[in-house]
């Protein structure tokens, strides 16, 4: 089993390369990176011409919804959706049901998504016992069973105590806690963000001080506890600020934010529309510019989804009874290239840093997110001057809730590839 890709403009910004070169992929790992290998009668070639090529994208943040709600998303349409978006590799959170917070969960993940192939699914077991944020998950047992985080995502980890334990053993252990930074008692029955928006369209309102205490609380135990803490979706300025002075004192934080607090600000949820529901809610237009300075100064490492998805039913409700969540793994890559890389906010390097080799730093992956010989042959190969319209009948996700519907640009997926093997190809017809 070979494979050999031509002439494509590797960027890889683990070795610090972006230059034309060629990669031969024999028995699902990366066999030869040089700039000119010949072709051999038989081995198949994908001519990369004009393309980038980059290790391949991994989605820190989704939510597969397996075991327990096949209705609204399953192992298998997650990683169609997942190769489709270029994602070679997702992280899987735990608030499924049951919860993964046993081994047995873990387990019955991994050998799911073995059967379905594809892409490659790491779990993320619970920080807590059904999250319910009291006991600790036997978090050995669980590393050993092939989580590779923890996570009580969808809730935040609310006593101080029980986070701060976490930390501990998570240090011990060498794996990272992710926390969704939420003070429930604040946050509450809010609905949007707080503010002009909330006032005046009646909704009830997150205060952005519902994140900012949990990302202070956190970070001052880190500080002395010193073990990998990753803050996911952050979507306040205040957020960034904190994160900024932590990382200046030296103490280890990542963190990521989505496509859609990046690109999107409350203003959308004047129409009601229930799609742009979504927790944390989307914030005023001066946190998604400081986001985006967050990418651009390094206090924020990755980009992930948060994907999330729903049944029409359950999502086309009133607003105030729609459920939280949007879906992003199909859009993520499109959106941000055409918003953020095309208007030269970000460099397509860095794009690839966030989407790929940041991710698996922070996960722990350490044959992933960057391209050398021996590696797993994990790429995403993207065509940047290709027009994109996201459009719900592309869709190989369950879920079309969907925030970027009708969106279009420039820059697609071309190839995904996965241990070798074609996962996605623009060629393939749904
Ligand atoms: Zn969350």
């Amino acid at each position: 089993m070979k494979l050999l890709i031509k002439n494509g403009r590797l960027v890889d910004p683990a070795s610090g390369s972006d230059r034309l070169m060629d990669i031969l992929v024999e028995n699902g790992k990366i066999k030869e990176i040089a700039r000119a290998i010949k072709k051999t009668a038989g081995v198949p070639v994908i001519d990369a011409g004009e393309m980038v090529v980059a290790p391949g994208f991994i989605d820190m943040h989704v939510h597969l919804r397996e075991p327990g709600q096949e209705n609204k998303e399953s192992i298998a349409s997650g990683v169609r959706a997942a190769v489709h978006g270029g994602f070679t590799s997702v992280a899987c959170m735990a608030n499924t049901e049951p919860v993964n917070d046993n081994r047995s969960v873990t387990e019955s993940i991994i050998a799911r998504a073995r059967q379905v192939g594809l892409a490659n699914v790491f779990p993320v077991a619970a920080v807590t016992r059904g999250q319910l944020g009291e006991n600790l998950v036997e978090m050995a047992d669980l590393v050993e069973g092939g989580a590779v985080a923890f996570s009580d995502d969808g809730h935040c980890v609310m006593k101080a105590d029980v986070i701060r334990k976490a930390l501990e053993y998570a240090r011990m252990l060498d794996v990272p806690i992710i926390e969704h930074p939420e003070d429930h008692s604040i946050s509450a029955e809010g609905q949007v963000n707080e503010g002009f928006i909330s006032y005046k369209y009646g909704l009830r309102g997150i205060l952005k001080a519902a994140e900012e205490v949990i990302v202070a609380r956190d970070l001052i135990l880190q500080e002395r506890i010193r073990s990998r803490l990753h803050l996911t979706h952050i979507s306040t300025s205040g957020s960034v600020e904190l994160i900024r002075n932590a990382r200046r004192l030296k103490t280890p934080v990542s963190s990521d934010a989505t496509p859609h607090h990046l690109l999107l600000n409350e203003e959308l949820v004047q129409n009601y529309d229930p799609v742009y529901k979504v927790k944390p809610p989307l914030r005023t237009e001066a946190d998604r510019l400081e986001l985006i300075r967050g990418l651009q100064d390094g206090t924020i490492d990755c980009i992930a989804s948060d994907h999330a998805p729903h049944t029409r039913d359950d999502k086309d409700k009133e607003f105030e009874y729609a459920p939280f969540g949007v879906i992003g793994m199909e859009s993520s890559f499109a959106v941000i290239h055409d918003r953020l890389v095309r208007t030269r906010l970000l460099t397509i390097n860095r794009l690839v840093e966030l989407f790929a080799t940041n991710p698996a730093i922070v996960l722990g992956l350490k044959d992933r997110g960057r391209l050398k010989p021996g590696l797993p042959a994990d790429l995403t190969i993207l065509d940047l001057k290709r027009r994109f319209k996201i459009e719900e009948g592309d869709f190989r996700s369950k879920a079309n809730n969907c925030p970027f519907l009708g969106w279009e640009g420039q820059g697609a997926v071309a190839y995904t590839i996965v241990s070798g093997n074609m996962a996605y190809s623009y060629k393939e017809k749904i």
